[in-house]
């Protein structure tokens, strides 16, 4: 099996003499040499990392483990004080991304790049790209673009350095017109969010059999019945990358193996800590946190990404020594007082039906009570008519977050309905819609 081009990447990255191989305690060396300049930056520079480091004792970092020393970093704190955390002047600011948090009264994120910092994204998906693609191949990318800094631009970007061509569609609004372009321009991979990649595939106009030959899914959680409904359509591999804007889009991607991502580790360290911001052991779950170790414009020191996650402990079936990021778990949950309903144990459940292609969920609360309705969106021809209503609620009633305040009643399924409104309303945030105070007379 081919090893991860992250393995080369590394290599480069600490210069390493070539077919030089990144080994646990060179890579940590260099983690540490790059944790200390980041630091000294953000001290010399940013007046927030002034007052937020003013404690720490940089030549205290002995070990990459001594990071746990460092105060953490909040997403408030990109709402807050984004330009504060600046390390330049804003005239050598390229890109910024505003990034609403959630809440809808809540100040948006800020995070700002330098040109610099949007090259070593380039870099890193130029590399990881190898993965896929072959020179030669045509991809398709249906994610935002074509602005500087974009996913779609850097990808581009960086697949051209590899011989690719990129062609930049954006997100998915019409599968049908998405196929034709797919079979004209004989595009060999695809990279999307995982819905609207399962919607192409699902599709009655078909992609020309052994077109596709790859496919790489971003920008939200990856349900595996998704990943299986993919490969089973198109007979070809399916690869994970894990990224926020955040990490600088790129984060981290699936070799060969497809087991977990290969991280971006030349340039960002994770930890994984349990919810009182301590670290796990390796292999437990828990919440990522980042730090960056070559960004210039805005550096993040321990950063508290939301997302949770945690390292595979068994070495790479490529052979790679590079630690790996098991797929993260999504984010939409709706609390019940006897328990939570998970958005992604429904899609484990929803996605397999082979008719459908995305859904949305909404619960109300009566009282006690609470009502779940459920909408969905079918492949052409199929509906209420061959009973994917029914089979939609005998699904429902396995999913093991569901089971019990469904048996209890504290839960009931009232309304599952072909959606009128459009497919993909907000592909990038799908999640489990509350409807409050539904109950007035
Ligand atoms: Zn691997």
């Amino acid at each position: 099996m081919d090893m991860t081009p992250l393995e080369e990447w590394m290599a480069a990255k600490i210069g390493l003499p070539k077919g030089g191989v990144p080994d646990a305690a060179t890579l940590h060396d260099y983690q540490l040499t790059m944790l200390g300049k980041t630091l000294a930056l953000a001290r010399k520079k940013s007046p927030f990392y002034q007052r937020r480091l003013k404690d720490v004792d940089p030549h205290a970092l002995k070990s990459m483990a001594d990071i746990t020393r460092l105060p953490f970093t909040y997403p408030g704190d990109l709402a807050t004080s984004a330009l504060q955390m600046l390390c330049v002047s804003q005239g050598e600011i390229a890109r910024v991304v505003t990034l609403q948090t959630s809440g809808t009264t809540a100040t948006p994120k800020r995070i700002y790049f330098t040109l610099d910092d949007l090259e070593l994204t380039a870099d890193f998906f130029a590399r990881g790209m190898k993965a896929l693609v072959k020179p030669g191949q045509r991809v398709m990318v249906l994610m935002p673009g074509p602005n500087l800094g974009s996913v779609g631009e850097r990808l581009s970007t960086g697949l051209g350095r590899i011989g690719c061509e990129a062609v930049v569609h954006g997100l998915v609004e019409d599968p049908g017109q998405v196929i034709e372009k797919i079979n004209d321009l004989g595009i060999d991979c695809l990279i999307g969010l995982p819905v609207q990649v399962l919607s192409l595939a699902r599709w009655s106009g078909k992609i020309v059999p052994g077109q596709i030959k790859s496919v790489l899914l971003s920008g939200d959680y990856v349900p595996r019945s998704i990943i299986g409904a993919i490969n089973r359509a198109w007979n070809c591999p399916v690869f994970n990358h894990y990224g926020l804007t955040e990490t600088g889009l790129g984060g981290g991607v699936e070799c060969r193996a497809l087991e977990g991502c290969h991280l971006r580790e030349a340039d960002l360290y994770l930890e994984i800590v349990d919810s009182r911001g301590r670290p796990v052991p390796d292999g437990c779950q828990g919440e990522i946190v980042l730090t960056t170790l070559t960004r210039k414009g805005m550096p993040l020191i321990r950063y508290r990404t939301g997302d949770v996650s945690r390292f595979l402990t068994e070495r790479c079936a490529c052979g790679s020594n590079l630690r790996r990021l098991d797929r993260v778990q999504g984010r939409s949950v709706y609390k019940l007082e006897q328990g939570e309903l998970r958005l992604d144990e429904m899609d484990e459940a929803i996605f397999q039906l082979d008719e459908i292609m995305d859904y949305e969920v909404s619960i109300e609360r009566q009282d006690n009570r609470y009502l779940m309705n459920i909408g969905f969106w079918s492949v052409p021809g199929a509906g209420i008519n061959n009973g994917l209503d029914f089979a939609i609620r005998e699904k429902l009633r396995e999913i093991p977050c569901l089971k019990q305040p469904l048996e209890q009643g504290v839960l009931s399924l009232n309304d599952v309905y072909p959606s009128s409104k459009k497919l993909f309303s907000n592909p990038i945030k799908r999640k489990i819609k509350r409807v409050e105070d539904a109950q007035e007379h």
